[in-house]
């Protein structure tokens, strides 16, 4: 296909395309403003892979066929700006990946609950005995498994906004889009529609043969629903309304349907509890239905999916109070939907670096739910100005022992202790597992 292929970018998804551009007969070159993993630079040097760490030469960069970018490089970034300039083609991992395979498609995208939702329709199938691969923006890149592993019927892809951005020719055999609700606007030029559009890229390229799976409920999805021409067969799951072909929620249970033929389980048997988890359970149950999986199989996934690290993950219970890992949560939706699924009142730890957030849709839940808050970021100053006078005590702390401290002499017996940021980590953490670790480390340690 393509002589030169420059990779920007030597994280796990860079040097999978670079181990498969190699592969392939590619002349390939990488290049990272930033310093190399070590166990990367030994991935690439052992492959003979030419590479460069703490710059872009642009003399060996703007002779590409193709680049292929790191979701994580913006495209106001001046070697990226010189790259559209001169017309080289830049493009994602996945797109270029799928460029070599013949494999199919379940993809997933969403503001929130991505991860979860892909790790659980992976759990089904596989549970099913499907020889089914899994990649994205989660564990091991679809490159290097094309590049080193035996070839599969399918991949479960998880998909961000930024993934989506770098794709054109791909197709979704299977498209999930779970929500949109503001996230990385600092990359959208802080316009939503513009983060909507590249959510939508998940239906791209979509024939009447293939899915598109959504959630009826979410706003931003119907209402472009009505102005786009989606070619795929339409597969909706709502909370709210009873729909014939898709999932829904009846008298405590969720049902799928599909061609008049019905399944459903009651939600209290659900290994993930939660309204936001109703949702990822109704998405991953309709892929289930597709696979035509027997319903006695998907029964018994749903009810053995143990959920994710840092997702509403239940740490301990000290003194009566549950201390809840929820790290993940790094946008105002998923915190609200966090609160909402605690049933008593919470000592919620929040804070970290802004993306812009809105507190507004918060704020009532706050109100009900939260009986004190615990501010862990450098610069608090807009959740102090949010949230006075909505939770009755707000406290603020720079380190996560001291934030559990706090909320441990704050909360009493029966209350839920939440660490859920509606924030990224980057100020005081690596990033959110980090954070979720310590915040564990140290609810052990009390
Ligand atoms: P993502 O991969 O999209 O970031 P995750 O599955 O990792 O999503 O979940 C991240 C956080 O988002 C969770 O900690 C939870 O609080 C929240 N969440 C999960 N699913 C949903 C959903 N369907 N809607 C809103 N929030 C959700």
């Amino acid at each position: 296909m393509c002589k030169r292929i420059v990779i920007l970018g030597a994280g796990e998804s860079g040097v999978g395309a670079a181990l498969l551009a190699q592969k392939r007969g590619c002349e390939v070159f990488v290049s990272d403003k930033a310093f190399i993993k070590e166990s990367f630079k030994d991935e690439l040097q052992g492959h003979g892979i030419a590479f460069e760490q703490g710059q872009h030469s642009l003399d060996k960069i703007l002779c590409a066929d193709q680049v292929v970018k790191s979701p994580g490089i913006p495209d106001r970034v001046p070697v990226i700006i010189a790259l559209k300039e001169k017309g080289i083609p830049v493009i994602s991992e996945i797109e270029f990946a799928a460029q070599y395979t013949d494999a199919k498609f379940v993809a997933i995208s969403g503001s929130n609950g991505k991860t979860t939702t892909t790790l659980l329709i992976y759990h089904i199938l596989t549970g099913a005995g499907l020889d089914v691969g899994l990649a994205g923006n989660i564990g091991q890149s679809l490159a290097r498994q094309i590049a080193l592993d035996a070839p599969k019927e399918w991949y479960v892809l998880e998909l961000s906004s930024f993934q989506l951005d770098g794709m054109y020719d791909f197709k979704a055999d299977i498209a999930v889009l779970l929500n949109i609700t503001p996230d990385h606007l600092d990359r959208y030029d802080y316009e939503m529609q513009n983060y909507i559009d590249s959510k939508f890229r998940i239906v791209q390229n979509q024939t009447k043969d293939d899915y598109f799976i959504y959630c009826l409920d979410d706003e931003n999805i119907l209402r472009e629903l009505e102005v786009r021409d989606i070619k795929a067969q339409q597969l909706p799951f709502s909370n709210k309304v009873e729909v014939s072909d898709g999932a829904f929620f009846q008298d405590n249970k969720i049902v799928f349907n599909l061609k008049e033929d019905a399944m459903s389980v009651f939600i209290e048997q659900l290994a993930i509890q939660g309204q936001h988890n109703r949702y990822n359970t109704m998405a991953a149950g309709i892929v289930a239905r597709l696979f035509q999986i027997r319903k006695p199989s998907i029964r018994e996934c749903l009810l053995s999916f143990k959920g994710v690290e840092h997702r509403l993950e239940k740490v301990l219970k000290v003194r009566g109070m549950s201390f809840i890992n929820d790290s993940k949560a790094t946008n105002v939706n998923s915190s609200w939907y966090a609160l909402e699924s605690m049933g008593t009142k919470v000592i919620w730890i929040a804070g970290g670096v802004d993306k812009g957030n809105d507190y507004a849709e918060i704020k009532e839940l706050a109100k009900e739910k939260v009986k004190a808050l615990v501010c862990l970021g450098t610069d608090n100053k807009k959740l102090l100005e949010n949230f006075k006078g909505i939770v009755p005590t707000i406290v603020e702390v720079s380190s996560m022992a001291e934030a559990v401290k706090s909320a441990y002499y704050l909360g009493d017996k029966g209350d839920a202790i939440l660490l859920s940021p509606a924030c990224a980590s980057f100020d005081l953490f690596e990033n959110y597992e980090e954070r979720g670790r310590m915040f564990k480390e140290c609810v052990r340690n009390l």
